[in-house]
């Protein structure tokens, strides 16, 4: 007689294809270890379904015998949320082949997408009709519009058009007992009750499987601006943020802060980068668009920055001349991340607080942390036009990194306390996943933690839908 686990595969092989039934030990590597190489998990098979109907028929296999699921896009996020736990028991379910757009509605500005579609693959799919789908990460080229939901990324481009939940009208869902929710609406305008799509965006897999998704288009810019620009401070920084609002309004679309060690170790790490602005403490990456081109967008940005010199919060600016320079202002930025991870380990934190407490903030933080970890070398940067910082913190020069990481939990709680008396959040978006659901114990209301176990207990009673992570 077949072995349990035997016939649960040959079933599952029988819904999607032999072929897509992946149980070598070779074949299943890239699929349990996380981006950062934090985690390792097991998992008895990684099952690729390509349609919604192969997707809801192995989530009602495993349901059926009790198999926790791990729904899998690009594998790029940073909180282990993809990674399965390492009893072996789960099964991995990657929707890389649910890559199709299925329909793109100019009049109503939306284009429905699988979710296992690159955010590349939308991108490219919008600007070939000359709409643009905002939403903007460095790990575009592989991270997938179900991860983008399933996180609620957020990326470069908030301040203008928002994160990846502004940004979604219509889902479609497989829900934990197996069935279909088809809410593929393109609607803006939608008052029937309570807006369900919500609670599958941001909830990292624990509540259902995304399988496609209605999403939110723009007009293409026709004109562009990028400036790279030396602030003295932190301070002028938020200054210079309200000042080129108040110039430019919302064709204002990304405001970076980038310390001068972040920018040390991009080039670092990546040598053919440009350094257009040698030597100063911090900068900000400033992209300017306009979907129409006769509105002198590059003079505005110019007058701004030639008002924040006059103010003194702008020390010196270079705007890019032409795409390829755009693009490597904007590669300075993109491959801190990059640079980081081949720097070596470091202690991270992805914060926000309001706008206007980010200079506080990172004044107490840096006495705080100089104090308990002395040398410690502070890697940040991020979408402050957000208040979202990427906080990251280095080994003192000659420390040996892991001695240093050993300090990851006295680092957390100095910074996550700081941050809750700033009335931020201890996630601003990565999500929690496996990293953080101790943290989120500590810092999330008792009664925000009881609606959410109510919501999970109620969509997934087995808790066999991404198990073990957020909650
Ligand atoms: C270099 C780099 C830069 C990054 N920059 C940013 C940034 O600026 N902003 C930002 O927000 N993030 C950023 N990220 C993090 C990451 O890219 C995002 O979290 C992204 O949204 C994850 O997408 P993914 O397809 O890789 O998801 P995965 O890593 O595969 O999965 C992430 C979570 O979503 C769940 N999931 C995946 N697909 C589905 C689905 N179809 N249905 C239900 N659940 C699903 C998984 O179970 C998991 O919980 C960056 C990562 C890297 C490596």
């Amino acid at each position: 007689m077949a072995e349990p686990g035997a016939t649960l595969l040959a079933r599952v092989a029988s819904a999607v294809g032999p072929t897509h039934v992946l149980t070598s030990s070779a074949d299943l590597e890239p699929y349990l270890v996380d981006w950062r190489g934090r985690y390792r998990g097991a998992a008895r098979a990684v099952v690729r379904p390509a349609s919604t109907e192969e997707v809801a028929a192995v989530v009602r296999l495993c349901i059926e015998n009790g198999v926790p699921m791990v729904p899998q896009g690009g594998n790029t996020g940073l909180c282990g949320a993809a990674t399965p736990g390492t009893a072996g028991d789960a099964i991995v379910l990657s929707l890389s082949r649910m890559n199709r757009v299925r329909g793109l509605d100019i009049a109503n500005a939306t284009l429905t997408v699988e979710a296992g579609a690159t955010l590349a693959q939308a991108q490219t799919a919008a600007a070939e009709r000359e709409m643009l789908f905002p939403l903007s990460l460095a790990s575009e080229g592989s991270c997938t519009i179900g991860g983008n939901l399933s996180t609620n990324a957020g990326g470069t481009a908030v301040l203008r058009f928002g994160n990846a939940r502004e940004l979604t009208l219509g889902l479609e869902v497989v829900l934990p007992d197996g069935r279909v929710w088809n809410g593929l609406r393109g609607l803006r305008k939608d008052n029937t009750g309570y807006d369900l799509k919500h609670l599958f965006i941001g909830a990292e897999g624990t509540l259902g499987i995304i399988t496609a998704a209605v999403l939110k288009l723009f007009p293409a810019p026709r004109a562009r601006a990028t400036a790279l620009v030396a602030a003295p401070s932190v301070d002028a920084a938020v200054r210079l943020l309200t000042l080129l609002k108040g110039a430019l309004a919302d064709r204002l679309v990304g405001f970076e802060l980038i310390s001068g060690l972040s920018l040390a170790l991009s080039r670092k790490h990546h040598p053919q980068s440009p350094d257009p602005l040698p030597g100063h403490a911090w900068y900000v990456l400033v992209q300017v668009d306009d979907p129409a081109d006769n509105t002198n967008l590059r003079e505005s940005l110019e007058q701004a920055l030639a008002k924040g010199i006059d103010d003194g919060i702008v020390e010196d600016a270079t705007i890019g001349q032409s795409d390829a320079q755009r693009a490597e202002l904007w590669a300075l930025r993109e491959n801190i991340s990059e640079a980081q991870r081949r720097e070596g380990p470091n202690i991270k934190h992805d914060i926000s607080v309001p706008v206007s407490a980010i200079p506080q903030f990172l004044r107490d933080a840096q006495t705080a942390l100089s104090s308990a970890l002395p040398g410690v070398r502070f890697v940040i940067f991020g979408h402050v036009g957000d208040g979202n910082l990427h906080y990251n913190l280095s080994a003192p020069e000659g420390e040996p990194a892991q001695r240093f990481m050993e300090q990851a939990g006295i680092a957390n709680r100095i910074v996550h306390d700081l941050v809750s008396a700033a009335g931020g959040s201890i996630s601003a978006e990565h999500g929690i996943g496996q990293l953080k659901r101790d943290e989120l114990k500590r810092y999330k209301a008792p009664i925000e933690l009881e609606l959410m176990a109510r919501i999970k207990a109620a969509l997934d009673p087995q808790n066999l839908m991404n198990p073990a992570k957020v909650l």
